[in-house]
This record gives C-alpha cells, structure tokens and sequence, in this order.
C-alpha cells in the first residue's frame, strides 16, 4: 500500500452492512426488475451508486449540529456559512440552497432568454434540463481525450477551446447566455480540468462579454488535481488553487453533497454583481426559502460550513483521490477495462468492451451492473444509452458514445478493504462476461426512464 494515502481519519462510529445470500440477491434483483435503483439500500452490501449525499460527517460537524441557530430569518448559522464561503471564494454574495439543482433553478433563470446557448465543457443533467427548463439550448465543448478511455491524459475534463470560439461565432456572442466550468467535469468520470484552460475559457469569455458559471460541486478535488499534476501549483496550498479558480468566474453553483462533505444542501454565490444578487434573493424566497436558510436548517449549515473546511485538507483529498486510484488499478490489473486515469468521484467501467455481444438498445452497462449486484452485493449504476432515453421525435432509443457502469465512491465512507473486494467481484464477473445476457423492457416511463423502468433478461 505503500503508494496510496492511509486514510487521516479512524471509525468513531459504524453502520452495519449485511450481504444477503446469492439466491437472495437473484430474487430482490427480479422483484426489482433488474433495475438496481429500485432495490432496497437494505438489501445492497456496498452502494456504488453515487457520491451525492451518501459521505459521513466528522465529529466536528455532528458537533456542530447542536448549535444549529433555527431563526427564519438572520440565523447565526447562515453568517458562520456565508463567511467560511466568502474566504474560500473571495465572493462577496452568498445563498443558500438545499442542493445543487435547487441554486441552479434560481440563478440560472437570471442569465437565461429565451432561445440563447449556453456551453458547458459537459453539462451535468439537472444543469442541462434547467437550462432547457429556462428556454435554452446546452451545447457541450469536451476536450476530444475526454472520450479517449485507455489513453492517460491530466486534464480529461478540460474545454475544447476551438471548439468554444466556434460556437460563440456561429451562435453569435449576444447570443450566448453563460459558458459553465463544470469542475471536474462530474459526465466525463469526475475528470479535472487545469487552471491553463479555465484561464483560456476565461480570456475568450471576457472577450465576447460571456459571464462564467462553475458548477462546482466538486472544487476541492479539481483544485486538488491541479495540485499534483499542472506545473507551477506543486507548492500552492488548495485553498490558493481553489481561490485563483473562482477568481476566474463569476457565479459559483454548488451541489454541497459532494465536496460540502454533508448529506442534503447546495449554494450560491456571486463575485460582485449586484443585481444579479438581488435578483437571486427575490427569486430564492418562492422556490427555496428566505435567503437566510434557503431549504436548510440552521444545523444543516452549520455542518456544511464545517464540512467545506474539512474537504480542503490535503491530507482528506490525497486520500479521496487514492481510494479511486487503488480500484481504478486492481481492476485494469485484473483486465476490467476503464476510463483511464481514474477520476475524482468514480471508477468508471467500459462495458462496451465487456460485453460486445450485448447491443446498445439491449443496455449492456445495466446488464453488467446486475451481475454485479448478483455476484457480491454491489450496486453501481449504468451511464449509458438507457440513461440517454430516446429521441423526442423519432422515440428511437439513442445510442450513447459510451456504455459505462460507474462505481461511485461516497466521501470516508468506505475503506480499502471495501474497494478490494469490490474490484475481486468486478473481476468474477469479468471472467464470465460471455454468458451475461441484454435486458428488454417491461415497463418504461416516459421520461427519466432509468429511475423506474424495469426489465427481463432476454433468454
Ligand atoms: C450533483 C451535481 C449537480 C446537482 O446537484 P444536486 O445536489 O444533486 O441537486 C449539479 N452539477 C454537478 C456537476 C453535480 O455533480
């Protein structure tokens, strides 16, 4: 283990995991409809599903939920949240929101009309359909090594800047409502992207008048990225990263279940635009509260205030960004074939490549991710044309670039001897590829089809 992080935390307290039997684990996966979100988290070993929420607090932040200030309005709780996010930010105007999709349907309103674009190097889905939500269109700019899974390259999630100054000349520049960071690129496998390119991203915006957006969910692990891999950052602290990268910006969106370290909540904040700011007050009071609580408790924003602190110790990150590395390489020496590096987030499986034999429309990643399921417990989740849906006109399923099961890894949650056996059953399961078999519908919704759809195996 020599050459990953030791985790700088020990257990104060557990949660007991059990793994049913195998017979057990074939018959939930049925009543479920070979759909693993619709099993029982009682009935999952090791949930692999997301990172979202699902990361344990620190005695300081359990600590801290005692002091919660539960005042509508000017709770003591909001002013130690809005000072820890203007340090960290260097913005002057914070709001809360009670997660990530909840401060983008506030602010994203405000940049938005009717008919304009907005560019994303990926836009993450709840980002997309506000967009859409908003009256308007989502084009992605990904780097082309985003899409090149063996082949390492540091910054997978950077911008395809020709492709951005493309976009904005034939979409015309007043045209153009936002370009959002996304940081790291969270639809890429959690890939980082470099100060070099937002600060290229950056010139172009401020050339053509473009405000910029990061969607930031996971800042701490992108500043932590740059850290180690873009030259002139090897003795920069995180907190100097993350601050000359919202220095580059002008709105910071934020799901807080991520690199907030706390189980339910998000933000906003704005560098110095004031109107946007209050506008942004107007709008949060109907959709997510007063701009003092916005959807949290005082307790919850204690514990996010605490928790933003803590995911920007090194020590955390180095240990975070390990965990994936060490399933990431127990796997590719198992022959599993993944995105390569691993991400900040999740170890992301090319199923494509496992089973060849499995046609897009029969949902080969979802078919892995059940006998993943079968053989151990496990529950990832397929990000892959089931997730595409289909098209609005034709009702065709699409066919996505790339059929992945992710293998999402929750914040110390989880130890190394977790993830080894998690990569041993990948590997099991690997072996017998052959016999996997394509799923058909039984029952598909409309729209968002992945949460409830369920299936058969095709004989
Ligand atoms: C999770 C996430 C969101 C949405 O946040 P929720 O807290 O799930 O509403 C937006 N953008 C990115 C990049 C995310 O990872």
């Amino acid at each position: 283990m020599e050459n990953y992080q030791v985790p700088p935390y020990k257990i104060k307290m557990v949660e007991p995991i059990k793994l049913i039997t195998k017979s057990q684990r074939i018959n939930r996966l049925k009543e479920a409809g070979y759909n693993p979100f619709r099993l029982k988290s009682e009935d999952v070993f090791i949930d692999l599903l997301t990172d979202s929420g699902t990361g344990a607090m620190s005695h300081f932040q359990w600590g801290a939920l005692m002091q919660g200030d539960e005042a509508y309005a000017g709770s003591r709780s909001f002013y130690r949240l809005e000072k820890v996010v203007k340090d960290i930010t260097g913005y002057k105007y914070v709001i809360p929101a009670h997660q990530g999709r909840g401060a983008e349907q506030v602010v994203l309103p405000l940049l938005i009309k009717e008919g304009m674009t907005v560019i994303s190097n990926i836009h993450f889905d709840t980002t997309r359909a506000h967009v859409e939500l908003a009256g308007g269109r989502a084009v992605d700019c990904a780097c082309k090594e985003c899409f090149d899974l063996e082949n390492y390259h540091p910054f997978k999630g950077n911008f395809d800047l020709d492709k951005l100054k493309t976009v904005i000349k034939e979409k015309g520049k007043e045209n153009i409502a936002a370009i959002i960071m996304t940081i790291t690129n969270n639809s890429a496998g959690g890939q980082p992207v470099s100060l070099e390119n937002m600060r290229a991203v950056n010139h172009i915006a401020r050339e053509n008048h473009i405000p910029i957006v990061i969607d930031g969910a996971r800042y701490a692990e992108n500043s932590f990225y740059i850290k180690q891999r873009e030259k002139g950052y090897e003795n920069k602290s995180i907190r100097a990263i993350a601050l000359e990268t919202f220095a580059l910006a002008d709105i910071f969106l934020m799901s807080s279940k991520k690199d907030g370290l706390v189980n339910i909540g998000g933000l906003i904040a704005i560098k110095d635009n004031l109107e946007i700011f209050q506008k942004a007050q107007v709008r949060v009071i109907p959709m997510e509260g007063f701009p003092t609580y916005g959807g949290l408790s005082g307790r919850d924003m204690d514990a996010l205030a605490i928790g933003l602190q803590e995911a920007l110790d090194e020590d955390y990150l180095r240990y975070r960004i390990d965990e994936i590395r060490y399933l990431g390489d127990l796997l590719k020496a198992g022959g599993v074939p993944i995105q390569y590096p691993t991400g900040g987030h999740a170890v992301f499986v090319d199923c494509g490549a496992i089973v060849p034999h499995i046609p897009f429309d029969e949902f080969p990643a979802q078919a892995v991710c059940n006998e993943l399921y079968i053989e151990g417990g496990i529950r990832g989740v397929e990000i892959g044309s089931l997730l595409l849906g289909r098209d609005p006109d034709t009702h065709e399923n699409l066919k996505a670039d790339k059929e992945f099961l992710r293998l999402t890894i929750p914040r110390r949650t989880y130890t190394y001897d977790h993830l080894r056996y998690v990569a041993e059953t990948m590997i099991k399961v690997y072996k017998r590829r052959h016999k996997i078999k394509g799923l058909k519908f039984t029952y598909e919704s409309p729209i968002l089809r992945h949460f409830t759809a369920k299936f058969e195996p095709i004989e």
